[in-house]
């Protein structure tokens, strides 16, 4: 039994900064958008692939196979080149929490100097039907440099070490609204966005 309502988008992620990222950038879509946290009986989600697109594809199929919603998942990280992509796919599998994660890449980076210090954070965007089957991907990126003390109390996760050249602010320092308009996520969501009323008519018998 594929028991569905109408209308509703599924956020499958348990991070609430993300989510409420995800949220704000969602705003005009017209679905109501849900999170794992409203779901009874949130399925787990794993990241058993090596690239942000294959767990995007991943969570958003599994999350849709087990609430029946369209689902949406993001995988995002951050890539130090200079570090060989690391912490990449497993940006927040390095410590347990946003400070450790922190600690865990300046010491990383301790050596590095100039243009060693740069870094990018990714995001990719996927969309499953009701069945798990895929609708879409989108991407974004965004090139900044990582610099040695946190600044600002924005945000979440590395924020507060990505500095963002145009602005010389980290995202931590950065409004919401500021960061949407130039983050991986905020780039990756607007795609996105635009392209979701066509997939919505196309898929409308799908997702009544
Ligand atoms: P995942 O997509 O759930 O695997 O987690 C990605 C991890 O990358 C997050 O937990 C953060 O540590 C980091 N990350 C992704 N996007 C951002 C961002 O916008 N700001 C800061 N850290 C981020």
């Amino acid at each position: 039994m594929a028991c569905t309502s109408p209308g509703i988008l599924l956020v499958a992620s348990q991070n609430p900064g993300k989510v409420a990222e995800i949220r704000g950038l969602l705003a005009a879509v017209p679905l109501q958008v849900i999170s794992l946290a409203d779901l009874p009986r949130p399925p787990q989600l794993t990241e058993p692939y090596d690239t942000f697109a294959g767990n995007a594809q991943h969570k958003a199929a599994t999350a849709a196979r087990a609430s029946g919603y369209l689902a949406v998942a993001d995988d995002s990280g951050l890539v130090v080149p200079a570090l060989d992509g690391a912490p990449g796919i497993r940006s927040s599998r390095v410590a347990d929490s946003d400070p450790e994660r922190i600690r865990w890449l300046l010491e990383e980076m301790r050596d590095l100097t100039g243009e060693q210090c740069a870094a990018y954070f990714v995001c990719v965007i996927a969309l499953a039907n009701l069945h798990g089957e895929m609708l879409g991907t989108w991407q974004g990126r965004v090139d900044g440099l990582i610099i040695p003390q946190p600044q600002g109390e924005g945000g979440f996760g590395y924020d507060p070490i990505f500095l963002y050249p145009p602005t010389q602010q980290t995202f931590a320092q950065m409004t919401a609204q500021e960061k949407n308009d130039v983050s991986h996520r905020g780039q990756a969501l607007r795609a996105f966005a635009r392209d979701l009323p066509a997939i919505l008519k196309d898929i409308a018998p799908d997702n009544e």
